[in-house]
């Protein structure tokens, strides 16, 4: 059986740079607000390093509070001043992009729109930066139920797909005689997935390897179903030899939150089946 692992996998330069700036604090009183990235095995990793995490602020005393890769608003920022935190940014350039187009469209008297998923933590923040004005879409659907107003700008979740963009941005057009598209997409999330889709369409069976948690992982598995089968899998542990039983070639991807070492265990699991 030939395993191949698709041309771009893994950490994309956001997470990466967010993991390298929590590890440069682990000096025992930082924490993450939040998780730094959506992956429980990395979470548990920079635990042992001694990077902790809260889900508030409130929760701590003194010391760093690390932000995410995903941002946040701008009270966050405030409340941690007031505290007396000593803040650490770790919000990707990319988000940070998006939620300073959210910020310019607002203060330009736009009803910003933002196209994404309503319960994502990145959608959440770029929401904040918007002064709180922002409409998020989700669908299709929803870009039709859209009422009309005299000026839309619209940005986009980092890791939205072109596809899904255009075609609700598409339903907006109508809507307004003056807007402003700002095509925030990062192209992490673009090349993972069309390599992703090249090689699902030349396996017998896909392995995408990501938290359960980690939106852009679940949507690389959803798009490599179309193509073969395809499991979602966080660890080598969960690998069943049943899956590939039958299997002349097998696919591996894997999320842009997912650490190499979980890519390797398993790829070598894969080979010794
Ligand atoms: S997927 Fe793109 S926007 Fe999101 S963290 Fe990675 S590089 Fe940044």
């Amino acid at each position: 059986m030939e395993v191949i692992l698709s041309g771009c996998l893994g950490f994309c330069y956001g997470v990466k740079r967010a993991i390298k700036i929590a590890e440069e604090h682990a000096d025992g009183k930082s924490c993450t607000l939040g998780p730094i990235i959506h992956n429980p095995q990395m979470v548990e990793r920079l635990k042992a390093e001694g990077i902790g995490m809260v889900e508030d602020l409130t929760a701590m005393e003194e010391g760093t509070i690390i932000i995410r890769s995903h941002g946040v608003g701008p009270q966050v920022y405030e409340d941690a001043k007031f505290r007396g935190l000593n803040i650490v940014d770790a919000t990707c350039p990319h988000v940070k992009k998006a939620q300073l187009s959210a910020k310019e469209l607002s203060q330009d008297g736009r009803q910003v729109v933002i196209v994404g998923e309503k319960n994502h933590p990145e959608v959440k923040s770029i929401f904040e930066w918007s002064n709180k004005t922002a409409i998020i879409l989700e669908t299709e659907a929803d870009a039709e139920n859209f009422a009309p107003c005299p000026k839309l700008g619209i940005v986009s979740q980092t890791t939205m797909s072109d596809e899904n963009f255009v075609k609700i941005v598409s339903h907006l057009l109508g809507k307004s005689h003056d807007i402003r598209v700002l095509r925030t997409i990062c192209t992490a999330t673009d090349q993972r997935q069309k390599a992703a889709l090249e090689l699902a369409s030349m396996v017998d069976v896909m392995l995408v390897i990501g938290g359960r948690n980690s939106a852009n992982t679940t949507r690389l598995a959803q798009l490599c179903e179309k193509k073969c089968t395809t499991y979602h899998i966080e660890t080598a542990h969960e690998l069943s030899p049943e899956w590939l039983k039958n299997s002349t070639k097998v696919g591996i991807t894997a999320g842009a939150s997912t650490p190499d070492w979980i890519i390797g265990e398993v790829y070598k699991q894969c080979q010794m089946m």
